[in-house]
């Protein structure tokens, strides 16, 4: 088929590093399983210079996947003020919206479009194709806990009158594991605040979306909250309009497969890792923002000494007392980070570590055998990434969503010890010590290993073709491609 009687799906990203990956990793499964059957166009809105690691993965995107970079929008009034990255970055998207907007219009007006995927902080893209014959979804880049939560927000702000960390008893999220108040979003905790009228906006919205969620989670995983939410999608046969929830797809985990393909320094990692006994090294990464204070990197940094075990610590940041300050913007380069190590630790730890501030070929780390156990802010890519390789974790949650994936790792689906990060007090060495041991030696992490090695397979089974994400994902690909078949018989677009 050539390139204009092929189906498009166009997708609508944020300027996050993990949403773009995300999606467009989505996209790539999509044409794995489809091949000649889609060109795809992701509008990625931007802000500032784009980090190294962001521009070398858009050169791995096959032919069919097309970027389309927006001009960067203005900026500089949210970074660095205290603003919450939820707010900088829907502030930022909606300032983006209309040349969203243009971008869309022009694509639809040369293309096949059959279907528009918009990133879950962008339901507002949507909009748009209200007026269009085609197909509207959200894909959303974390977990089906997390999408219940969010389908449950605008009920449970009814129910529930103060501050939630306050609540007396536990959260219910339906289908999901009571978590306290606390473990909540960081854009749920304070209800006066701009950051939850948002939250509460976006969340209604996605009770309004047309067409579906798609979900980088898989039934195996949270299988009762996938199905609490399924249920309410379903239609009691009077059509659309009496179903709560629009209809829910989990189609993960989508993950990177195969190399990077970003080989600079960090086949240093790799090359050190083949020096290591299996299953012997600490794989440490707050993600591509996490910055930790000046005392907790001294905590952690001794701790990990501390421990005796092996450690690979990789994106070590300058301190910052705001643990989301590096997540769009890194231009606070100018130090090398690694002298805000304690004095001595690096001669000291000659032999059992390797620091580095690089980027590392994070999948390529979790899969190397060496790797037995990783300290994890928690990041849902970063979590199902731990999960596919069957890593066994230790949950150190900052910011955004982080606290309630680290309650589903720990108390919900058991295959991760959580550290107690929460409130001001910093993490001391021997609790950081104490917990690594129990999840690299003792008794404890032999129960850890079993269940993330079951979890492992689950997650294998399910992105087969014939596993419970296969087949949805295939389900909405013949969808999509019928519908441009028609598209193409009346002669649009
Ligand atoms: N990542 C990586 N190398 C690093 C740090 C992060 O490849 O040194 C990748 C990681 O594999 C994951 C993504 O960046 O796919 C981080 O996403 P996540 O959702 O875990 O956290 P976020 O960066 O959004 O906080």
């Amino acid at each position: 088929a050539g390139s204009m009687t092929r189906s498009h799906i166009a997708l609508v990203s944020v300027p996050a590093f993990s949403h773009q990956v995300s999606i467009l990793r989505f996209a790539k499964r999509l044409l794995q399983l489809h091949n000649n059957d889609f060109n795809v166009t992701c509008i990625i809105p931007t802000v500032g210079v784009s980090s190294t690691p962001s521009k070398s993965f858009f050169h791995t995107l096959p032919p069919n996947i097309h970027c389309i970079f927006l001009p960067s929008v203005h900026f500089d009034d949210l970074k660095n003020n205290g603003v919450p990255v939820e707010v900088q970055l829907q502030l930022s998207v909606s300032r983006v919206m209309p040349s969203v907007r243009d971008t869309l219009r022009s694509l639809l007006s040369s293309t096949n479009v059959v279907a528009l995927i918009a990133d879950a902080m962008v339901p507002e893209a949507l909009e748009f194709v209200k007026e269009h014959n085609i197909l509207s979804y959200i894909y959303f880049p974390c977990s089906s806990m997390l999408l219940s939560l969010c389908l449950h927000a605008p009920t449970l702000d009814q129910e529930v009158s103060c501050e939630y960390r306050d609540h007396p008893h536990l959260i219910k999220i339906p289908g999901c594991i009571s978590i306290y108040g606390k473990d909540l979003p960081d854009s749920a905790q304070d209800r006066s605040s701009l950051n939850y009228k948002l939250f509460l906006k976006r969340c209604q919205k996605y009770r309004d979306v047309h067409d579906g969620i798609l979900v980088n989670s898989f039934l195996e995983m949270e299988e009762e909250a996938t199905k609490a939410i399924i249920q309410q999608s379903i239609c009691n046969g009077n059509g659309v309009g009496d179903r709560n929830y629009p209809p829910i797809f989990p189609i993960g985990p989508i993950i990177q497969n195969g190399s990077s393909g970003q080989k600079n320094d960090c086949d240093l990692c790799l090359l050190w890792l083949d020096k290591q006994p299996p299953n012997s090294v600490l794989y440490v990464s707050f993600g591509s923002g996490g910055t930790l204070s000046q005392e907790q990197i001294n905590e952690l940094a001794l701790g990990l000494e501390l421990s005796r075990h092996k450690f690979l610590w990789v994106n070590l940041r300058a301190p910052n007392d705001r643990a989301s300050a590096t997540y769009f913007v890194n231009d606070s380069l100018v130090d090398d980070p690694l002298s805000y190590l304690p004095l001595g630790f690096l001669e000291r730890t000659k032999g059992q570590g390797l620091v580095t501030s690089g980027w590392a070929p994070q999948v390529e780390v979790l899969d190397h055998e060496s790797v037995g156990a990783f300290l994890t802010h928690c990041g849902w890519n970063s979590v199902l990434e731990s999960v596919v390789h069957g890593v066994p974790m230790i949950a150190w949650p900052l910011f955004a969503e982080q606290r309630t994936n680290a309650a589903l790792v720990t108390d919900g689906l058991k295959v991760a010890v959580r550290l107690n990060t929460s409130g001001e007090s910093v993490v001391l060495k021997e609790e950081v010590a104490e917990v690594i041991k129990s999840v690299m030696e003792e008794l404890e992490g032999e129960e850890i290993r079993r269940r993330m090695k079951e979890l492992q397979k689950l997650a294998a089974c399910a992105v087969m073709e014939d596993g419970s994400a296969g087949k949805t994902l295939s389900k909405l690909a013949l969808k999509w491609r019928s519908l441009g078949n028609q598209k193409i018989e009346r002669g649009e677009p």
